[in-house]
């Protein structure tokens, strides 16, 4: 009789003893459990037994799965200012602060304290909201895409004598797809109210709006297409026009901003996006935009404008499924608080990189190259906005491009940025034209030395023997 497979698997006291199954700690003896029940289900299916220091190295895979942060801070030399997938805005030291500071105790989140008696968490940033926008009244919830759900509820509240959906018109060249699968139109589903596309993909004209206006229709709405632009033979009717038609028939205009912008882009080159108070001065309603793009402050969404519609959102049953939490609170008011006190291009963030010179910008490439040795070479570029703002919209850099001296440099580049990934902070930069790219940019002062350490160790383990690069004096 040939040896039973299922013997040859070591005792769960056996992986219990060693030290690299222990440093699991309190979660050791489950992963043992589950390690073992894997190597049963392979024997069972014909595979051959795993062995001990197999089985002991699944269990510290396992571990590290459970017990590691996988969420991590990342150091973003993409160039890419407001990229969603690294985060989007980095806070403000005051906003960091100020929601720590909520976190660490007790607070007043709901509860006002001249009466001592029961408040409410919308009342923390109206005040700063409305002076900022010019709006009648303002709320924060969870998101944009919350806000716009949230508000699109509202009319699809209010339904039509005959029962029917309430109708949005909105321009086909606006039903959009905003990103990661958030699409427009489907929102406008969810919400329950019924959309209505007019127009074509390139031209909407205004008669297209008046046309579709029914007894059905509850408003009309924009959405700022903030990821791409379509160019040459278009055409869109202004926020002035749009807000004319639907008050002469008794309908609400909203405006979906997306990036949300409080100060003037074209100050900087870049193409003008609309500031809030623009959009509301020019007959919005209602305004919706993030608290985490050009803002730069916590993941939040913000309704502003008419006070009736604002006051309707608020008491809508969703409110409460979207509602902001205390830090996110305090640090979007610790954020709007830059702009009241007109510090916001030094404090944060986000303007602070896009008002950066390129002067300051080139000297820090300068220092990383000097670092870096003989690959590295400081080269012209252009860093983006990013975030579904300003699209197409970038600023002049100077960036630190790295690339091999030798052949295949497509995988030698491929490779570098895969190891920067993987190290301790990971770093992330672009690749272009087989070098890699690195925009000082989006890439903290604070954050040099860890940088430059991070791209040489990447740079050390790479390199073939004998093919280490030479180190640039000074
Ligand atoms: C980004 C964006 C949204 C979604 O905002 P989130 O804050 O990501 O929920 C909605 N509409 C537009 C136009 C956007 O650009």
């Amino acid at each position: 009789m040939s040896e039973n497979p299922y013997r040859a698997l070591p005792s769960v006291d056996r992986l219990l003893a060693r030290d690299d199954v222990r440093a699991a700690g309190d979660a050791a003896a489950d992963l043992v459990r589950q390690a073992l029940e894997s190597a049963r289900e392979a024997i069972a299916t014909g595979r051959e037994a795993p062995s001990e220091d197999e089985i002991a190295e699944q269990i510290a895979g396992l571990a590290q799965l459970v017990l590691e942060p996988s969420l991590r801070r990342v150091i973003n030399a993409s160039g890419v200012i407001v990229h969603t997938n690294l985060g989007r805005a980095p806070l403000s030291e005051a906003a960091i602060e100020a929601m720590a500071l909520v976190a660490k105790g007790y607070s007043n989140l709901e509860f006002d304290l001249g009466e001592g008696e029961r408040g409410s968490r919308y009342t923390h940033l109206e005040p700063a909201l409305r002076q900022l926008t010019g709006a009648e009244a303002a709320i924060a919830v969870n998101n944009n895409a919350s806000a716009l759900l949230l508000v699109l509820s509202v009319f699809a509240e209010q339904r039509a004598e005959d029962e029917a959906p309430r109708e949005v018109i909105i321009s086909r060249g606006q039903a959009v797809e905003i990103g990661g699968g958030f699409r427009i139109p489907d929102v406008m589903a969810q919400s329950g109210v019924r959309l209505v596309e007019v127009g074509t993909t390139n031209r909407t004209y205004l008669r297209d709006y008046e046309r579709a206006i029914t007894p059905q229709t509850a408003a009309i709405m924009r959405v700022h297409t903030s990821n791409f632009r379509v160019v040459g033979f278009t055409k869109a009717p202004s926020l002035q026009d749009l807000g004319r038609v639907a008050h002469e028939h008794g309908l609400a205009l909203l405006d979906d901003l997306g990036s949300g912008c409080l100060l003037e882009t074209a100050q900087f080159g870049l193409a003008a996006e609309p500031t809030v108070a623009q959009s509301l001065a020019a007959g919005a309603d209602v305004c919706m935009f993030s608290g985490d793009k050009l803002l730069g402050g916590p993941q939040a969404g913000i309704i502003a404008g008419r006070g009736d519609l604002v006051e309707a959102a608020r008491r809508h049953p969703l409110a409460r499924a979207v509602r902001l939490d205390k830090t996110t609170i305090a640090g979007l008011h610790a954020t709007l608080l830059h702009y009241l006190r007109g510090e916001a291009l030094t404090e944060v963030p986000v303007w602070r990189m896009i008002a950066a010179p390129v002067a300051e910008i080139e000297a820090r490439a300068k220092r990383w190259r000097r670092s870096l040795g003989s690959r590295a070479k400081v080269v012209e570029g252009r860093s983006m906005v990013g975030g579904g703002s300003l699209p197409e919209e970038s600023l002049p850099t100077k960036l630190v491009s790295i690339a091999s001296k030798g052949a295949s440099k497509g995988a030698w580049v491929t490779d570098l940025a895969r190891r920067l990934r993987a190290g301790e902070p990971p770093v992330v930069g672009r690749i272009e034209s087989d070098a890699l790219l690195l925009d000082p940019r989006t890439v903290a002062a604070a954050e040099d030395d860890g940088l430059v350490a991070a791209v040489k160790r990447a740079l050390a383990l790479r390199e073939p023997q004998g093919e280490r690069p030479s180190r640039a004096s000074g």
